[in-house]
């Protein structure tokens, strides 16, 4: 689903130029003063106080809430839908993995120093997502990157904990399962281009292998990871305590979706998607692409029932779920939908500020294979800077003279 991913614009993205092959001017103010900025900021809100890792109660909560919503804004058969998975489950070409519940979990520096590391119950953040339980109090050993096995060589972790910055899942691997080390603390820098390492006072998130038998993690700020590191150069014993009270077995994956239907059941659909999963205090990824997907449905339900926007042939479905996985496997189970989609429009991140996260925006058509409208479309969205024709020249006029019109001036400023 990911190949048909495009960059077709949702309804109440603040995009004059784009809409113009498409809507008057009518409408189009209709959707300006419709659209809020205040409503999806809010549900954002609620959202980033929720730690939404896939199959946990926290993402059932989050999942829960975006129906409530979906009925609030009067989308049409919304639901929610459950997919049993338990780690060798398939949906398509994906196997299932397994859902998480945590009860506690705290990581303490007993020596050098007595100080709290990370606690699940204020920032969860500090637990990587899938760890199981552990009591122990251990002796710290830094394996570097920790993701080869040079890096393990003549080193004794059997019952230590290693400081590693590889990728999680390989160290988990290397010092846990062929070492015998019980658990990891690691600061791994999970986007290691763009604006990785700029604050090293940040906690990345970090997730183990659901399918592995054992071993938890830790996630420290690089800071605390160097505070860490210059102990050990040094000499000194770092002795450090965890505590996990964690279980990882068979549970679901949660989707919510809901639309408003078409005008010709038989035209295919539109489906706005995004991943409602991310770690908390996660905004950007991506609570911002669900609440604006949201807003959309919101904004366009709305209109559509009040006669100000015309019904569209195609039925508008919006899904809720957690990221590849949950479409995989909506999806599997539902071929008819898959069979009637004609495009997809995926927002991931649309909060971000592309030159603080020094981000590069691609477009990318379909392959050759597969030939959609959507490769031809999607330039025209993104490339603002193209000269545009004449015609879209004359509406963008147009467009201008009735976005500046004063009595609107206080609705602009809201959805700035
Ligand atoms: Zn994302």
């Amino acid at each position: 689903m990911r190949s048909l991913i495009c960059f077709l614009i949702a309804l109440t993205t603040l995009c004059a130029f784009a809409q113009q092959p498409f809507l008057g001017v009518r409408e189009w103010t209709s959707l300006r003063d419709e659209s809020s900025g205040a409503a999806p900021y809010e549900n954002l809100r609620y959202l980033t106080g929720l730690h939404r890792v896939p199959a946990t109660a926290a993402f059932d909560q989050a999942a829960q809430f975006m129906l409530q919503r979906a009925h609030e804004y009067g989308l049409a058969d919304a639901h929610s839908e459950q997919f049993p998975i338990d780690g060798a489950k398939r949906y398509g070409l994906m196997r299932s993995y397994l859902a998480w519940t945590v009860e506690e979990a705290r990581l303490w520096e007993i020596r050098p120093q007595h100080l709290l590391l990370g606690d699940w119950k204020t920032d969860p953040i500090h637990l990587a997502d899938y760890s199981h339980s552990a009591d122990v109090e251990t002796e710290l050993v830094d394996v570097g990157n920790g993701a080869s096995e040079a890096d393990y060589s003549g080193k004794d972790l059997h019952g230590k904990i290693v400081l590693a910055d590889g990728v999680l899942a390989r160290v988990q691997e290397l010092a846990i399962a062929q070492h015998g080390a019980v658990g990891i603390v690691s600061d791994m820098p999970n986007q290691t281009t763009a604006w990785s390492g700029l604050d090293t006072t940040v906690v990345r998130w970090g997730h183990l292998d659901a399918r592995q038998p054992s071993g938890f993690a830790f996630m420290v700020s690089r800071q605390t990871a160097e505070a860490l590191r210059s102990h050990l150069r040094s000499g000194e014993h770092v002795i450090l305590n965890a505590h996990v009270k964690a279980t990882v077995g068979p549970g679901h994956w949660t989707v919510v979706t809901g639309t408003i239907p078409g005008t010709d059941s038989a035209a295919g659909e539109i489906v706005y998607s995004c991943h409602l999963d991310h770690e908390r205090p996660g905004a950007n990824d991506n609570g911002s692409g669900c609440v604006t997907i949201l807003e959309s449905a919101r904004v366009l339900a709305h209109l559509i029932d009040s006669g100000q926007l015309p019904r569209p042939k195609r039925t508008l479905r919006f899904v809720w779920g957690p990221e590849v996985e949950g479409t995989m496997a909506f999806l599997a189970t539902h071929p008819e939908i898959k069979q009637r989609l004609s495009a997809n429009i995926h927002m991931d991140m649309v909060g971000g500020d592309p030159f603080k996260n020094k981000s590069v925006f691609h477009v990318t058509g379909t392959p050759w294979s597969l030939p959609s409208f959507v490769t031809d479309v999607a330039p025209c969205f993104s490339m603002q800077s193209a000269p545009p024709p004449a015609n879209m020249r004359r509406a963008r006029r147009r467009l201008k003279r009735a976005l500046s019109k004063p009595a609107q001036a206080d609705k602009a400023r809201a959805m700035n």
